[in-house]
């Protein structure tokens, strides 16, 4: 590829909102054949807002609130900043936490250990089956909340789609591309996202390693793969595409990762940035 060409194209995809970070990127965008995408952050806004608080006999939402931002002030993730927000200003203090990129937090809070995330990341430390009053099979993400092996409470969190996530989809079908939808989130929260855009191929409940599997596979079925996404979890996944881009709303790793930055979190210039791709490549041949 001539340098000229791809310093101009360069120069159109910024004025175009994406921020190309690696060489090849512009080359490899305008081959990808399948666009694989992470749900939470990327086709939905990320700005979640916690809509419900179920507890277990004798706790207190509030209660329940602010043991969980405890936790959550020592996370990145989108989930976290929707808890240490409802919490407001009663936010106790935690020690000896730990992470668990793609499961939740864990650490001590008064004291105490606790544990909050994903279903399945919380029930191995319960010492008893989940309360009936805090089993949901809704649409909506869950994260539970257990201390010393007692579960605490259920948080629904509320998401939505980005406006522009159905065209996209559209257009890339309509260019000719698969696509594909790799999640952390529940698979019932999931197929709600993928039945609104016409998503039939779906994956939930993929640990950071799962969906950096699942990419593998795609990639054995020789497709060129460009893979979007937004948050710690997506770096592995990232890292394996052929061509990477991230939200520039996202986490730094994310950023830090991907070959092209969308610049306003605005997905439909991926539309925009494939055309452009295509076109220098034109020019170059
Ligand atoms: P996605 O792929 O949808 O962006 P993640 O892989 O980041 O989701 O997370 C998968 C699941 O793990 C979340 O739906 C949530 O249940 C749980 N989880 C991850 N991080 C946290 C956290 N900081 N607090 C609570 N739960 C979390
Ligand atoms: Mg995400």
């Amino acid at each position: 590829a001539t340098p000229v060409a791809l310093t101009v194209a360069t120069d159109a995809f910024a004025q175009a909102g994406l921020l190309v970070t690696r060489g090849h990127a512009i080359e490899t965008l305008a081959h990808a054949s399948h666009f694989v995408f992470d749900k939470t952050g990327t086709l939905t806004t990320g700005v979640l807002r916690v809509e419900e608080v179920v507890c277990a006999e004798g706790v207190e939402p509030a209660q329940a609130l602010a043991l969980a931002a405890a936790l959550e002030t020592h996370s990145e993730h989108a989930i976290a900043r929707a808890i240490v927000v409802a919490a407001g200003s009663s936010i106790h203090a935690a020690s000896d936490v730990e992470i668990r990129i793609g499961q939740g937090v864990a650490g001590k809070v008064a004291g105490e250990p606790h544990v909050l995330g994903r279903y399945e990341h919380v029930a191995p430390c319960a010492a008893s089956a989940l309360p009936l009053q805090l089993v949901f099979a809704g649409d909506r993400t869950v994260v539970y909340l257990a201390r010393r092996g007692q579960w605490l409470a259920a948080l629904v969190l509320g998401d939505s789609l980005r406006p522009e996530a159905a065209g996209l989809v559209a257009g890339l079908r309509d260019a000719g591309c698969g696509v594909s939808i790799l999640s952390g989130d529940a698979a019932p929260v999931v197929a709600a996202v993928a039945s609104v855009l016409g998503v039939a191929d779906a994956r939930a409940g993929l640990t950071p390693e799962g969906k950096h599997a699942a990419l593998r596979e795609l990639q054995a079925s020789s497709a060129i793969v460009a893979m979007v996404g937004d948050g710690i979890n997506d770096a592995p996944v990232l890292a394996q595409a052929h061509v990477s881009i991230a939200m520039a709303g996202g986490t730094d790793l994310a950023r830090n990762q991907a070959d092209i930055v969308l610049l306003n979190d605005a997905l439909d210039r991926l539309l925009l940035g494939r055309r452009l791709a295509r076109k220098t490549l034109a020019v170059i041949r």
